[in-house]
């Protein structure tokens, strides 16, 4: 099938890698990994945008001030440390600002194209206060108000198919009635104690490709008799995959590989 495709915008910004040791569970290249992928094999059909640094008064909207600058002077203790379980950096301070802007770009690029993808991004264990699980600072619940704030939209919808819920973005948005969380996640994988967003779905680690879809599918027909959003941010988390080091969920794709088979 030859089909005509307008080029797509993707964010990204070359500083989104972190150092991280080869042992540690997260991938610190990943970012660029995926970059560098979509760059080879589809470079004429892409746009690319790359973020400046979040400004600390859009920040302050989703984050306690303390904690911004806690980030910005390098003086996270060892407790807030901990909690994010990675190796503190320069870089990795540089990129908490760089991929919360990112997302908000992302958004603002959706508006007027209708679609933009943001390779990074995804920080959805970040609450309002201290980071967690691998995240600095919330993208989703920071570009949900920033989007409200600059009167860009008036309903956001945060789909998030990550497999881990996103625990943070719904104690930051929980606040916001014209926020609306969705989270399709492992009920047996982190975080282990669970928040109540606005619509939330546990899944057993035992549901096949099926029911996994029919699942996906109740959900979002459930959404779209409720609200019609005029954003919605999806966190594309794939770690509902099976070859997932960090997820229980044993999905394989068979049918989204199916699909785009059919359009290549
Ligand atoms: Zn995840």
């Amino acid at each position: 099938m030859n089909l005509d495709f307008k080029p797509l915008s993707i964010i990204y910004h070359p500083h989104y890698d972190i150092p991280v040791p080869k042992i540690h569970s997260f991938v610190g290249t990943k970012f660029s990994d995926l970059f560098n992928n979509l760059q080879k094999n589809y470079s004429s059909r892409l746009n690319i945008l790359t973020p400046s640094s979040a400004n600390f008064d859009n920040l302050k909207q989703s984050h306690h001030i303390d904690y911004i600058n806690k980030v910005e002077q390098d003086e996270l203790t060892k407790d807030y440390l901990r909690l994010i379980n990675l190796p503190w950096s320069e870089r990795l301070r540089e990129r908490s600002f760089l991929e919360t802007e990112g997302t908000l770009l992302t958004a603002k690029q959706s508006i007027k194209t209708g679609l933009a993808c943001h390779v990074g991004g995804g920080t959805h264990h970040a609450h309002f206060d201290h980071g967690f699980g691998f995240c600095v600072f919330n993208d989703l619940a920071y570009t949900a108000i920033n989007l409200l704030n600059q009167k860009l939209v008036k309903k956001v919808l945060i789909l998030d198919l990550d497999v881990h819920q996103g625990d943070g973005t719904i104690d930051i948005c929980n606040k916001y009635s014209s926020i609306y969380t969705c989270s399709i996640h492992s009920e047996s994988n982190f975080p282990y104690e669970k928040k109540q967003g606005w619509m939330d779905v546990s899944l057993s680690s035992a549901i096949g490709d099926d029911e996994y879809l029919e699942t996906l599918n109740k959900t979002l027909t459930s959404i779209q008799e409720q609200i019609i959003p005029d954003i919605v941010l999806y966190d594309a988390g794939v770690d509902v995959f099976s070859n997932d080091k960090l997820g229980n969920l044993r999905i394989k794709f068979r049918w989204l590989l199916k699909n785009v088979m059919n359009l290549l």
